[in-house]
C-alpha cells in the first residue's frame, strides 16, 4: 500500500471517530447540565417535592384529585409530571410522558419512609438545554451527512496536500540517487531536515561524498603512476632512438643509465601492485610469532651496506628479552627495510642512524606494544611536508632523485603494511634536525617478561 492511500485511510477512520465523538459529548453534556441546574435550583427543586408530599399528608395518605389540584410551586418549570404505580397522575407542560419520563429530572415524594410516587420534571433552564439537544438530534443527521461531505472533500484535499509534502522528501531523495546514479556532480539530498528522512539524507551525501573521493583518488592514482612511468620511459626511448638514428653501438654507460630506468619501472610497478594489494586488503593476513630483534637484524644486515657507501653509523640495540609479535614476516620487513633505506637516503655522508626495539604500555588500549625507533641525523622534514610524508607519490624535495629514484611510495607502503598488523608509525622531525620514525606493534601474548621491570599496571 503506498503511503498516500495509508494516510487517506487512517484519516478517514480519524474523521468518523471525531463525528461519534462530538455525538457522545453532546449527549453527555446534556446529563451534565440537568444535573447542574439542580444543584443550582435545589431550593426550588426541594421547595416543588415537599409541595406534593403535603398533598399527599393533607388528602389522607391519597393522590385523589390530585390531577385537578393547583400547585404554587410549579409556576417555575416548564415541565411537571407525577408518576404513581405506572399511571400519569398529575400533567403540566408540553412533552410526552414517556419523553419527560425519560429526559426529565427524577425526584421520589415520600410518606414517612414509605415512597408514594415520582415526579419527573424540568425547570425552564432545563428545558432550553433539553430543547437544544432536541435540535441538535433533529438537524444532526443533516448536518451530518453535509459535514461529512463537505469534511470528506477538505480532508481528501488536505491529505493530498500532506501527504505530497510528506512525500516530497522522498522524492527528493530519489531524484539525488538518480542523479549520483547518472554521475552527477552536484547532487542534493535534503539534509537539513531534523526527521528520519534527514538522517537517510546526511548519510547518503556522506556516502556520496567518501564514493567520490574514492574515485578522485582512483584517478589521481592513475594519473601518479602515468606521470611516473613517463620520465623513465622517455629516456629509455631518447636514448634507443638515438642509437636507432646514428646507427651508433650503445656506451656502457648508456647501458647502464637504461638499466636503471628499467630497474626504476619495475620498482615503480611492484610498489604499486603490492600498495594497491594492500589497501584494498586483497590479500589474507597469515601472522606467525615472528621474533622483531630478528627481523630488525635481517633489514639491518640488507641496509648496512649501503650505509657502509655513505660512511654512516649504524648501530642497533635490541631489547633485553624476546619481544614476539604476530606478523606477517615479509610485510613487517618491507616497512622496516623502507624506513631503514629512507634513513640512509637522507642522512649525509658520515651522519648516523640509530635503531632500537623496546616495549611500552598503552593503558588507552590495555595492550603492550613493541617500540622500534629509527633515528636519523640527516636532513629532516619541513612542518609543511610533514603531514603528507605517508600520502602516495609525495616527495618532499621534487628535484632531489636518489640514484635509482625514489618513487615516493616506500613510506605509503610502510605504513599500510604496519596499519594491516594494527599498528602504526609515527614520525618526528624538523628540517635540518634528523627524524625519528617510530613503528609500534601490538605484542604477542607469548613474549616473555621484561626483566627486572613490570610495564604492566
Ligand atoms: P621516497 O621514495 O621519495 O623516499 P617515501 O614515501 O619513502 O618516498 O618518502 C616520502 C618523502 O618523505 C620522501 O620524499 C622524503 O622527502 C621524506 N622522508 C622519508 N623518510 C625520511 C627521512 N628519514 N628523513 C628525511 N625525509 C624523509
Amino acid at each position: 500500500m503506498k503511503i498516500r492511500t495509508k494516510l487517506i485511510l487512517s484519516m478517514s477512520v480519524l474523521l468518523v471517530f471525531i463525528l461519534l465523538f462530538l455525538l457522545a459529548v453532546t449527549h453527555i453534556q446534556f446529563y451534565i447540565s440537568r444535573d447542574y441546574a439542580y444543584r443550582e435550583d435545589k431550593a426550588v427543586f426541594e421547595a416543588l417535592r415537599q409541595e406534593f408530599e403535603r398533598y399527599y399528608a393533607e388528602h389522607g395518605g391519597s393522590w385523589e384529585q390530585v390531577g385537578a389540584a393547583e400547585f404554587k410551586r410549579t409556576r417555575g418549570f416548564a415541565e411537571v409530571l407525577l408518576y404513581v404505580d405506572g399511571v400519569p397522575l398529575y400533567r403540566q407542560g408540553r412533552l410526552g410522558v414517556d419523553e419527560l419520563r425519560n429526559e426529565g429530572y427524577k425526584l421520589a415524594i415520600f410518606s414517612g419512609e414509605r415512597k408514594v410516587g415520582r415526579l419527573y420534571v424540568m425547570n425552564d433552564k432545563q428545558y432550553k438545554t433539553y430543547e437544544f439537544k432536541k435540535m441538535w438530534y433533529g438537524i444532526l443527521p443533516a448536518i451530518g451527512r453535509a459535514s461529512l461531505l463537505f469534511t470528506c472533500a477538505a480532508a481528501l484535499l488536505t491529505i493530498f496536500l500532506l501527504s505530497w509534502r510528506l512525500t516530497r522528501p522522498i522524492r527528493r531523495i530519489i531524484q539525488g540517487i538518480e542523479g549520483v546514479k547518472k554521475g552527477a556532480r552536484d547532487v542534493s539530498f535534503p539534509v537539513r531536515r531534523k526527521d528520519e528522512f534527514g538522517a537517510i539524507s546526511r548519510a547518503l551525501r556522506d556516502m556520496n561524498e567518501s564514493l567520490a573521493n574514492a574515485e578522485r583518488a582512483r584517478k589521481q592514482l592513475l594519473s601518479d603512476v602515468a606521470h611516473e612511468l613517463r620520465t623513465p620511459l622517455m629516456i629509455i626511448q631518447g636514448e634507443l632512438e638515438l642509437v636507432q638514428e646514428t646507427g651508433d653501438t650503445l656506451s656502457p654507460a648508456k647501458q647502464s643509465s637504461i638499466l636503471d630506468e628499467v630497474l626504476r619501472l619495475s620498482r615503480l610497478v611492484n610498489e604499486v601492485l603490492d600498495l594497491s594489494k594492500l589497501e584494498a586488503g586483497m590479500n589474507e593476513l597469515r601472522p606467525e610469532p615472528e621474533n622483531l630483534a630478528a627481523l630488525l637484524e635481517d633489514v639491518a644486515e640488507k641496509t648496512r651496506f649501503l650505509a657502509e657507501d655513505k660512511q654512516i653509523l649504524l648501530t642497533i640495540h635490541g631489547a633485553e628479552d624476546e619481544i614476539l609479535v604476530k606478523a606477517e614476516k615479509p610485510r613487517i620487513l618491507q616497512a622496516l627495510y623502507n624506513l631503514l633505506t629512507n634513513a640512509v637516503y637522507y642522512t649525509n655522508s658520515g651522519g648516523r642512524i640509530q635503531v632500537s626495539l623496546d616495549r611500552e604500555w598503552h593503558p588507552d588500549k590495555h595492550q603492550q606494544y613493541a617500540r622500534i625507533r629509527i633515528e636519523d641525523s640527516g636532513v629532516g622534514i619541513s612542518a609543511a611536508d610533514l603531514p603528507h610524508i605517508f600520502d602516495r607519490f609525495y616527495r618532499a624535495d621534487h628535484a632531489r632523485a636518489r640514484p635509482t629514484g625514489g618513487t615516493g611510495l616506500g613510506l605509503a607502503i610502510a605504513q599500510q603494511n604496519v596499519l594491516v598488523h594494527q599498528g602504526w608509525i609515527d614520525v618526528q622531525s624538523e628540517a635540518g634536525q634528523g627524524s625519528v620514525f617510530t613503528v609500534y606493534l601490538p605484542i604477542h601474548p607469548s613474549s616473555s617478561e621484561p626483566k627486572g621491570k613490570n610495564l604492566h599496571p
